[in-house]
């Protein structure tokens, strides 16, 4: 049986932090544990609805009283630079903790899951720096103008997937337009971000930036149907979204909601063979499969299906499958034991629906009571098959094959989500055509996982409801107020004078 390290015993990360300081919560102890092992490596104190009160309400006091709305924009630039440097300078601890309650792959998450958490901050700071104003002038002699203000106190839900990655975006992008936030990450993987708020917590004024740990069903419900939120940024499952979002409606609190996916990679007879299958396998491999953004529908031209799919299986037979901590590794363990049984379902799901199994699909015994399962890949019956259809959120690809660039575009389509769509050809009018049809939020034409953070990032149909990016976070975390003065004195309107 191989062991692996265990990187640390993280007793003193149990806490929430609320007001900048680390209180206990009042709830229940839920154990965590490292998803290589499957040994329980710390315990996680639930905050209860008193605890998330507090933190509301500090979260409120600092919006109220600090003055950090109110901040000029050079400081707050300074600031969210100052965030983005103890991120890096601290980048060790951080991507320790991550891999600690998540198993992602320690290369993947210092060479790309904590850079991008620096990145947003400064990503952020550039934004804000660059921010113009709208003035409308009329003929009648009065002018408008349109101010932005920050929506006030917002609770950021983070997934357990890549919680520094996602929550950094959320964070970011609260305290650059002015903001305070009660942040809930995941109740499975709470360390890192536990971590990252303390971290910027010494720079932060107090009360701005809390957070509180908990079970979705617990302290996640609480939180986003505060009476005293003001947004609601989600990122998880489309029926946890379902949830949230009628109790944020409730209030009639507004909610961002980046959900679910299950892409479709279309690879055609056109395209950089190498580079497409090169692509195909990171999209469904990286992250340990568990990513909103997988390319896990692959939709092979017909001319090249079987040299494809034979090219692609001989890759996925030599994935280094094994400890996260080790160099080497490209994939390691699922997040948790139910989740790994979730997936291995799929499997049975698979032979139900009449779809071949290729390889993989099933747990990785030798390396003993880790969460490891061989990567998977399966040639779909039809787009109709369960695993074509339901978001496995694991290293599992599913095959299907085209004739024609409409039957792929149909196929691709039909789903019930809309996150993210892969194409891949040499042939501009295809590329274009394709584009132009996908019912996605998001089209990566012969690149993969390349996202601007510029652009809005979001999902058409059940992947979700608005968008993150530069200015879709600026209009999520500000409300608009229009200023009008008239330009000359006012003549009487002699209203009543008559
Ligand atoms: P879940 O929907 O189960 O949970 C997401 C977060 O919501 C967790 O912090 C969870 O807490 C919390 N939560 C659960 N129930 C409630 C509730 N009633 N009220 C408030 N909060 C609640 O998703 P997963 O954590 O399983 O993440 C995987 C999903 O996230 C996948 O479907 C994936 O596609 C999606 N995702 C989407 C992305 C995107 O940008 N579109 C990016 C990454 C992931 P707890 O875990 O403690 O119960």
């Amino acid at each position: 049986m191989t062991q692996f390290q265990i990187p640390i015993t993280p007793a003193e990360y149990a806490t929430g932090l609320s007001n900048g300081a680390a209180i206990k919560g009042t709830g229940s102890e839920i154990p965590i544990f490292y998803p290589a092992t499957g040994q329980q490596v710390g315990t996680l104190i639930e905050d209860g609805p008193q605890d998330v009160d507090r933190a509301v309400a500090a979260a409120r006091q600092a919006f109220n009283m600090s003055g950090w709305p109110e901040l000029s924009v050079e400081k707050r630039v300074e600031l969210l630079e100052a965030c983005e440097r103890i991120i890096l300078e601290n980048i060790d601890e951080l991507a320790r903790l991550e891999c600690l309650a998540t198993g992602l792959v320690m290369t993947q998450i210092k060479g790309f899951h904590l850079p991008r958490a620096a990145y947003n901050f400064r990503f952020f700071a550039q934004y804000i720096s660059q921010a113009c104003g709208e003035r409308y002038d009329n003929t009648d002699g009065y002018m408008s103008t349109v101010k932005r203000e920050p929506a006030g106190v917002v609770a950021l839900i983070a997934p357990w997937n890549a919680p520094l990655a996602l929550a950094t975006m959320k964070i970011a992008a609260a305290l650059a337009f002015g903001n305070c936030a009660v942040l809930k990450p995941s109740e499975q993987t709470p360390y890192s971000l536990i971590k990252l708020v303390s971290l910027l917590n010494e720079l932060l004024p107090e009360g701005v930036l809390n957070l509180v740990n908990g079970r979705g069903a617990v302290t996640g419900a609480h939180l986003v149907g505060h009476a005293a939120i003001d947004r609601v940024s989600f990122t998880g499952g489309t029926v946890t979204g379902r949830e949230v979002m009628a109790a944020a409606g409730r209030q009639l609190t507004p909610c961002t909601m980046e959900l679910g996916g299950k892409s479709a990679n279309i690879i055609f007879a056109s395209a950089d063979f190498d580079k497409a299958l090169d692509s195909a396998l990171l999209s469904i491999f990286s992250t340990n499969g568990q990513q909103c953004l997988a390319g896990s529908r692959i939709l092979v031209e017909e001319t090249i299906f079987d040299n494809f799919v034979d090219a692609f299986l001989a890759r996925m037979s030599r994935l280094k499958v094994g400890d996260p901590m080790a160099v080497e590794t490209e994939v390691g363990p699922i997040a948790s034991k139910t989740h790994m049984e979730r997936i291995l379902s799929f499997v049975d799901h698979a032979d139900q629906d009449g779809d071949e199994l290729l390889g993989g699909g099933h747990r990785i015994e030798e390396l003993g009571e880790g969460y490891f399962i061989k990567p998977t890949a399966v040639t779909a019956k039809s787009n109709a098959s369960t695993v074509c259809q339901a978001e496995i959120f694991g290293p599992f690809a599913s095959f299907l094959t085209f004739k024609t660039e409409e039957e792929a575009i149909s196929m691709a389509n039909d789903t019930e989500f809309g996150l993210v769509s892969y194409v891949w050809s040499d042939h501009l009018p295809t590329v274009m055509n394709v584009s132009e049809k996908m019912r996605s939020g998001i089209v990566w034409v012969n690149t993969p996982l390349t996202r601007e953070l510029r652009a809005p990032f979001g999902g058409y149909k059940n992947s979700g409801v608005g968008r993150e990016g530069g200015h879709s976070c600026e209009e999520f975390y500000t409300e608009e107020k229009t200023i009008t003065i008239p330009k000359t004195p006012l003549t009487p309107f002699q209203f009543g004078m008559k």
